[in-house]
């Protein structure tokens, strides 16, 4: 079965695409950190490649590798939609439905390109004509580890990849210590620091370099707005975008806050909610087998992993708190075991 899939990747390849890669809205450091390891042993083996995201991502993640090659969708329509209109390969990283492209959704549906996605996420829809998914596994980045080896081009790993892969591995699995990660995600980790990664100066990179208002959001955030439901062994924290402005923030400051409250002792659940203009983007974490992305889904147009997951809802941050609070009964036994 796998065998097939890196076989009919690579009678594609045959062919000498046009290649294009993508990933979700607001990439994270999976997203990109996988998009630009494929995009640099795509390149290295002679193909013609670009990289287009939906639209921006965080600044901590602008030293990756080949940075400067990475088109957003969003301010740059027309170069990007000349890019996706004359490629005839197309590799989706890290979602597992079209629609999480958003922005640039449209204009990939429109497509005759050979689409192949490679992905972790559960319950993948079949937009894609080859699929490596496999949902479980820590990252994308995981995978594109599996994928340049199944493709036989181990010989093209440069510390570059090694930097990207990295990036997605430490990011995905919250510094290596979330379920997902097995013995292969260490494995791989060990390959990469063989080939001369320094992991260290990585994790300062991406995680050593707040500005002083983010932290004092961060502080704030949980000395002001932490709210523990201990009933449901959950935890509620919610910015407005008074409170974001307050703060000076800029994309990517919230990024991890919704951990912070799930490593309350007792609390197995957490939701945070950011304002967003007219909607509101919602994070979920939990652990064990209380399946954050099902809650998610019926209730909040989103998705996700067992474990973190997010939605969005469409009016005021109070309503978004209302209705979450509303729909917490429903989920008492699984939550806490309890009627
Ligand atoms: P985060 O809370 O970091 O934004 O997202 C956590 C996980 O949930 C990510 O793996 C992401 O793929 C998924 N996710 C976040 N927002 C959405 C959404 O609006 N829809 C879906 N289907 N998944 C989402
Ligand atoms: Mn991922």
């Amino acid at each position: 079965m796998k065998k097939q899939i890196f076989e009919s990747i690579h009678n594609e390849l045959k062919k000498k695409p046009n290649i294009l890669i993508t990933t979700h809205r607001s990439p994270d450091g999976d997203a990109m950190g996988s998009s630009l390891a494929l995009y640099q042993v795509l390149k290295a083996q002679g193909y013609k490649v670009s990289l287009v995201v939906p639209n921006s991502y965080p600044k901590f993640l602008h030293w990756l590798p080949n940075n400067n090659d990475v088109l957003e969708f969003e301010g740059n329509e027309e170069r990007a939609n000349t890019l996706i209109d004359t490629s005839s390969m197309i590799f989706c990283l890290d979602f597992n439905d079209l629609q999480r492209t958003d922005m640039m959704c449209e204009s990939l549906q429109r497509s005759k390109a050979t689409f192949v996605m490679i992905d972790h996420h559960q319950d993948p829809s079949d937009f894609a004509d080859i699929m490596f998914s496999v949902p479980g596994i820590s990252s994308t980045a995981q995978l594109i580890y599996e994928f340049i080896e199944e493709m036989g081009w181990n010989n093209l790993m440069t510390v570059g990849i090694a930097q990207c892969i990295y990036t997605g591995l430490v990011t995905d699995t919250g510094s290596f210590r979330f379920s997902s990660v097995d013995a292969r995600t260490h494995e791989i980790t060990a390959k990469l620091i063989e080939l001369g990664l320094e992991q260290a100066n990585i994790h300062q990179k991406l995680f050593d370099n707040n500005k002083e208002s983010r932290l004092k959001l961060l502080g704030y955030c949980l000395s002001e707005k932490l709210e523990v439901l201990s009933e449901y062994q959950t935890a509620v924290m919610s910015l407005s975008q008074k409170e974001l402005d307050q703060f000076n923030f800029i994309k990517g400051d919230t990024e991890g806050f919704v951990n912070y409250a799930l490593s309350i002792d007792g609390v197995i659940f957490t939701a945070f909610f950011v304002q967003n203009e007219n909607k509101v983007k919602i994070s979920f974490r939990s652990v064990n087998n209380f399946r954050a992305n099902l809650l998610s889904k019926k209730h909040f147009n989103g998705g996700g992993h067992i474990n973190a997951a997010g939605g969005v809802h469409m009016g005021t941050l109070d309503e978004a708190i209302d209705k979450f609070k509303a729909i917490l009964p429903d989920y008492k036994v699984e939550l806490t075991g309890n009627k």
